[in-house]
């Protein structure tokens, strides 16, 4: 791909903001705290709301709620004392009349509103006791006669989002010096105008013009809901670079070499063979995906989704065991220890009957024992290696990575995922990437996110399995909760009951789960509880995750260490506290480690009531389906992808300007262009992704 280099003469993205009048290092250094460094970062911070003070509001026409500029003349102006002293000053504009009140004001303030006096004001329009008003407006008074003094704007005024020790006034200098450099130099256009003139947008000059400054009678609402025109073109070009930069990434990959993985050898066989159970067709086409993949010589990508319970693991044993036996080695990375050990079971339950060691490695073992798997590692003594982020460490490396496997992709970013594919590079060989995520990608994600990725679905669960009938309960009847919990054991069934708590803070969770044992082990003296969280140590983890699946425990306290990973099908009740507070993939998640059994399994959602409207929308969609796929759309459309998706850990929906959700309608538009642009302007590529990605982010901006 012919790459363009050169770049915009005075590029606003290459200047300080040290460049600006009124910016020295110490505001340089508070801007930087909220993202900005350049004059385009500048441009590219919005207001999230506008006031209108370009137009006077006739009064007689005036609606609560509303904020307004009005001019009027002082009717009454009294001072009263009934609850709080406060002054009240009547004003008339010929059309209405409207109160101002005030409960801070001096004698001067007093004197000020003589009967007569002609005031402008700018305040939010509310219902008062007799009539409508403005509590503490902003106020001047206006000279007899001058009417023509009377001071409006010219454009909506905007409001930035601030932060310490950098006020509204201060941003709106700063974006009114760069608005008149954009003038100057403007932004290089890098949309082909017809493209978005046929979408009816504006070009990149005028949307920032727009949003920074828009024009009178600009539709404020479309402003502030970020749906007017000139946001969807920022909003467009910011998706269509982050599409761009996936698929340079995939093109990147696909460039390279990577071991090629015959299929049908003897070890996978053996493997399938000893199953308890037979894989269904939809494991079975997935697999077809990986092997294919894996024999083509070029790097795989691909990405399992599949709901809880749907038999990921053994797909990826499958596969892990068909590199193994051409010779390469298999990383299986994990988001929580739990998890983790989860694996480290299935995997070493399965392949050590074939003589092949699993190794260990996580951020928790001791040093000897670190340093002994790490040389077995480098060795190539292990083959099969399950882990945590651990394994992304400096000083893990492998002998010949072939395949690298990644459980539960949402909890890892772009970056993570790059990073450990990065560790198998030898020269331009890359290891083979498997990423399996129980999180169903609503497509939104897929098209921007994961555009690099293959994707596969496990659209099928082993058979026998029944949904679980999900109930919410306000935690008024815990009583009757627990009774229930107590009969469950009574059949012979095990129960989880998931304590939560809003803050992340592993050991306040511990704390509560502590709580609850407490208070359970009272009401439920016969049976056996214990309780599992994330500060005990691996080995007593372990231990009693251990004597849950043996039966040896009835009732296991847990903390959300367990959303992910856990398999004990002979549990067929799930209490989750809080759950009001909790995203429903999460919930789904949870709900996912019972119903795994022959038995009829219940989840029980106790929430602190009230709840709210949202709150009770999204219970209840619990309740109705056990589709993964719908409960991630609905979790998207309700919560907004950041917080589904959590966007600090995960590196992405990290849009400036675009929100998924909000902007999905122009998703189609935006694969398309980018198709355009790869095949048509490829100059204009490199630029966009530079722009709205940034060169620090090399590993996917810059490829
Ligand atoms: P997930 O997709 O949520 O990671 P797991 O891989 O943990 O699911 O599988 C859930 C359970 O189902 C495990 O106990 C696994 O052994 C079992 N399992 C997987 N595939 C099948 C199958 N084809 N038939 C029956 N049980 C299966
Ligand atoms: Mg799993």
């Amino acid at each position: 791909m012919v790459i363009d280099t050169a770049r915009d003469k005075a590029t606003l993205d290459a200047t300080s903001v040290l460049t600006l009048k009124g910016v020295g290092e110490a505001m340089a250094v508070k801007l930087a705290g909220i993202g900005i460094h350049t004059l385009q970062d500048v441009l590219f911070h919005l207001p999230f709301r506008y006031q209108d003070r370009t137009r006077l509001a006739h009064v007689g026409r005036l609606s609560p709620g509303r904020e307004a500029v009005i001019n009027g003349e002082v009717v009454v102006s009294e001072v009263v004392s009934r609850r709080r002293r406060s002054l009240l000053v009547r004003i008339d504009d010929g059309t209405g009349a409207i109160m101002l009140r005030f409960f801070h004001f001096n004698q001067q303030q007093v004197r000020q509103f003589a009967r007569g006096v002609r005031v402008q004001c700018f305040g939010e329009v509310r219902r008062g006791p007799g009539m409508l008003e403005m509590v503490h407006p902003e106020y001047r008074i206006l000279r007899a006669g001058a009417s023509g003094e009377s001071a409006l704007e010219n454009t909506l005024t905007p409001f930035y989002p601030t932060t310490e020790g950098v006020q509204q006034p201060t941003l709106r200098r700063l974006t009114s010096q760069v608005l008149a450099q954009l003038d100057r130099h403007s932004l290089h256009e890098y949309l082909p105008a017809n493209l978005i003139g046929k979408l009816g947008l504006p070009d990149l000059t005028s949307a920032l013009h727009v949003v920074h400054r828009p024009p009178p009678g600009s539709d404020i609402n479309a402003l502030i809901e970020g749906v007017h025109p000139a946001h969807r073109r920022l909003a467009l070009e910011e998706l269509i670079a982050h599409r761009l930069g996936l698929r340079l990434l995939r093109v990147h990959t696909q460039a390279q070499l990577a071991p090629v993985i015959r299929p049908a050898g003897q070890l996978p066989r053996t493997l399938r063979s000893s199953l308890a159970f037979k894989l269904t067709k939809a494991q079975d086409r997935v697999l077809l995906d990986v092997l294919d993949d894996m024999g083509s010589g070029e790097p795989m990508l691909r990405l399992v989704q599949g709901d809880v319970g749907s038999g990921k693991t053994v797909v990826a044993a499958l596969a892990a065991a068909q590199v193994v036996e051409c010779g390469f080695q298999v990383a299986l990375m994990a988001p929580t220890e739990i998890l983790a050990e989860q694996h480290m079971l299935n995997f070493s339950e399965w392949f050590e009957p074939l003589g092949i060691g699993v190794a260990w490695l996580t951020g928790r073992l001791r040093a000897v024992q670190r340093r002994a798997a790490i040389e077995a590692v480098a060795m190539g003594h292990q083959r099969v290696i399950v882990g945590t982020h651990a394994l992304f460490q400096k000083d893990v490396v492998f002998q010949n990575l072939g395949l690298a496997i990644i459980d539960e992709q949402h909890r890892f970013g772009v970056h993570q995922r790059l990073a450990l594919r990065n560790k198998g590079t030898e020269g331009n060989t890359l290891p083979h990437q498997l990423i399996m995520t129980a999180t169903p990608i609503p497509r939104t994600l897929a098209m921007t996110a994961y555009a690099d990725l293959d994707a596969s679905v496990i659209d099928e669960l082993p058979p026998g399995r029944k949904p679980v009938t999900t109930v919410a309960l306000d935690s008024s009847r815990r009583g009757e909760v627990v009774q229930r919990v107590g009969s469950a054991i009574d059949d012979g069934r095990q129960v989880y009951w998931v304590c939560t708590l809003i803050e992340e803070s592993e050991s306040m969770q511990a704390e509560a789960a502590e709580d609850t044992l407490d208070a359970l082990r009272e009401l439920l003296p016969r049976h056996r509880i214990a309780l599992v969280h994330g500060r005990m140590k691996p080995r007593d983890k372990e231990a009693i995750m251990q004597a849950f699946k043996a039966r040896d425990i009835d009732l296991l306290i847990a903390t959300t260490v367990i959303e992910v990973g856990v398999d004990v099908p002979n549990a067929s009740l799930m209490i989750i506290e809080n759950a009001e507070r909790l995203g429903l993939s999460q919930l789904h998640q949870l709900r996912g480690r019972v119903g795994r059994g022959s038995a009829q399994s219940s989840c029980i959602l106790l929430y602190q009531g009230p709840l709210s409207g949202n709150a009770r929308e999204r219970l209840g969609i619990l309740r109705e389906t056990n589709d993964g796929f719908v409960i991630a759309e609905k979790d998207l459309s309700l919560r907004g992808a950041g917080e589904v998706l959590g966007t600090r850990q995960t590196g992405l929906a990290e849009f400036r300007i675009a929100q998924l959700g909000r902007d999905d309608d122009l998703l189609d538009e935006v694969s398309e262009i980018a198709d355009q642009l790869l095949d048509s302007h490829p100059q204009s590529v490199q630029g966009l992704v530079r722009r709205w990605i940034g060169e620090e982010r090399k590993d996917y901006g810059g490829v």
